[in-house]
């Protein structure tokens, strides 16, 4: 398939005559063609539009319609074959086999959202029997099922071309909704965004859906996205990136006449606590598979974990020096963007000068263009209490070891941490006391809290949560991964007394849908 350099509004190629955009290769330091037109809010809202005409024939498709178009997108995405795998490269620089494995993580949330619209326990269908002979007063028939809120607004993520960008995470779980779609590229894989716009574009077509289901918009600068989200067809946002440019969006989504919600996942520094008895027992595999985390794809993973904390006592040191050792060994490598790679290393540059933050190791230099040198560095529990920068995302493989004088100092760095996505506990048997005594804490903080592995890898399936408290997430209550991200983009609808002739299928008697469903408080598909 050809990489035409256009925008998808509904059905149509258009391109877009506010200026040029280049996709650009960060490993060769050169821009790649072809050269994109970037769009204005005319296409934005063209494409907003279509959406709101779109929707109630979306969602009123029968479900096996909504699952077969999930699955027809996942074979459209397939069907790509080296062609995306090559240009995602290219935009991207991450390895070959990475991006296969994000492909197929990417298609594997599109079939576990095609399974669950087909299951339907998401749309809560819920009856309570009309009693006419209650008194003092009788109870009317009511009944609840969960619809889409409307069109969604996603934003692609920078690190993740292929999971958590127009295919993503966050379009998967709207169209399972039944949530027509408009997508804003990344400006960091243009060519990779439109391949696969193009396949949900034919999936579309294929499925005999209304056009506006699926939009696709790019653009240079903050406009398109400032239009998009505060278009009033717009009703809520999907968004993965900076702490600043998620608020940037709530702040608009907020100020609407009608505001609505933005699921921003934005920044997350994943606290690693190695408890004493785990230290004790295995100090040196810890430090290495630490490493190795921070490490893993040049540290760009919102999962990184940016934080260890740790007791002093006789391991404490050899566990530091054992970390220092395996990362001095890790190469630098080439950022997914020459942004993304400034940011980083003026984020280690202010660190390295943080008073009480010491510098323990530095990664091998090499030549790679846009690229981030791993760095470890060391500081008391004392100093981190004091110096709320400490708690700054700096995104890429670099992580804090705070060393605690006791637990109470511990207990003190635990509560004081901002929300995260995840909490990691190294931890044996012995040390299960002190974390009893911890975990309160951790799950008033984090979103997972994971023993003895490491926070990156995020599995898709039905128990993940992705989220957490801000800054971790803009809204603690949601996940971005996992089949109940279904959930941000629905809402409830009673109906009280309609005629049997006027419910949807999912309340009718007979439950023609054969769902599971609370009836009378029962759990039951009757
Ligand atoms: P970003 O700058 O927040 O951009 C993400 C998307 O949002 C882009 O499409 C961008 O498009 C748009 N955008 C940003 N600010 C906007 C605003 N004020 N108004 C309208 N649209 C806006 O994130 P990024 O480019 O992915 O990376 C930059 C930094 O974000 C990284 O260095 C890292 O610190 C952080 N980041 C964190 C995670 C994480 O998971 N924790 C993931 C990725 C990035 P335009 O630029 O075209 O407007």
């Amino acid at each position: 398939m050809q990489i035409t350099g256009e925008m998808l509004i509904g059905a149509s190629a258009v391109r877009g005559t506010k200026g040029t955009l280049r996709a650009f290769d960060p490993a060769r330091n050169a821009e790649i063609e072809p050269t994109f037109g970037a769009g204005s809010v005319t296409e934005v809202e063209r494409a907003c539009e279509l959406a709101a005409q779109a929707f109630d024939a979306y969602r009123s498709a029968p479900l096996e319609t909504r699952a077969r178009f999930l699955e027809a997108i996942a074979e459209n995405i397939l069907a790509l074959g080296d062609t995306l795998i090559e240009r995602a490269q290219a935009e991207s620089a991450l390895p070959r086999a990475r991006l296969e494995g994000e492909r197929g993580r990417t298609v594997g949330q599109l079939k576990l959202f095609a399974s669950l619209v087909r299951e339907g326990r998401w749309l809560t269908a819920t009856l309570d029997s009309a009693m006419p002979d209650r008194k003092p007063l009788p109870r009317s028939d009511l009944r609840m099922q969960k619809i889409p809120v409307g069109p969604v607004a996603v934003f692609g993520a920078s690190n993740f071309p292929l999971a958590f960008s127009v295919a993503g995470g966050d379009t998967a779980s709207a169209f399972a909704a039944g949530c027509p779609v408009v997508v804003k590229a990344h400006p960091a894989h243009l060519g990779t965004s439109e391949l696969v716009g193009r396949a949900i574009q034919k999936a579309v077509a294929d499925c005999g859906l209304h056009e506006g289901t699926f939009s696709l918009v790019i653009g240079a600068g903050n406009e398109i996205g400032e239009a998009l989200v505060a278009h009033p067809a717009i009703k809520s946002v999907g968004f993965t990136g900076s702490r600043r440019g998620g608020l940037a969006l709530a702040d608009i989504a907020s100020k609407r006449r009608e505001p609505i919600p933005v699921f921003a996942e934005m920044s997350s520094i994943n606290p690693v606590f190695v408890m004493p008895g785990a230290l004790a027992a295995r100090a040196d595999s810890i430090a290495n598979g630490f490493v190795e985390s921070v490490t893993l794809g040049v540290g760009q993973f919102c999962t990184n974990p940016g934080l260890v904390i740790v007791l002093n006592g006789p391991h404490t040191q050899g566990f530091i020096d054992a970390a220092a050792q395996a990362l001095a060994k890790k190469g630098a490598q080439t950022m997914l963007t020459a942004g993304i790679a400034a940011a980083y290393r003026e984020g280690v540059a202010q660190r390295a000068e943080t008073s009480g933050v010491k510098s323990v190791a530095q990664g091998t230099p090499s030549d790679a263009s846009c690229s981030a040198l791993p760095a470890l560095f060391t500081t008391t529990a004392a100093q981190f209490l004091a110096t709320h920068a400490l708690e700054d995302e700096i995104f890429g493989p670099t992580s804090l070891i705070v060393t605690c004088a006791d637990v109470g100092e511990m207990m003190k760095v635990a509560e004081q941490i901002e929300g995260q996505l995840t909490a990691t506990l190294q931890i044996e048997p012995d040390d299960y006391e002190l974390v009893r005594g911890l975990l309160p804490t951790l799950e008033r903080k984090v979103g997972r809290i994971l023993a003895n592995g490491y926070p990156t890898g995020v599995e898709v399936c039905y128990a993940m949560v992705h989220g957490g408290p801000f800054p971790a997430t803009s809204d603690p209550r949601a996940t971005s991964v996992g089949a109940t991200a279904i959930d941000r983009f629905l809402r409830p609808v009673c109906y009280q007394d309609l005629p049997a002739e006027l419910l949807p299928e999912a309340v009718q008697d007979g439950n023609p849908l054969k769902l599971w469903r609370l009836r009378d408080g029962q759990l039951g598909r009757d």
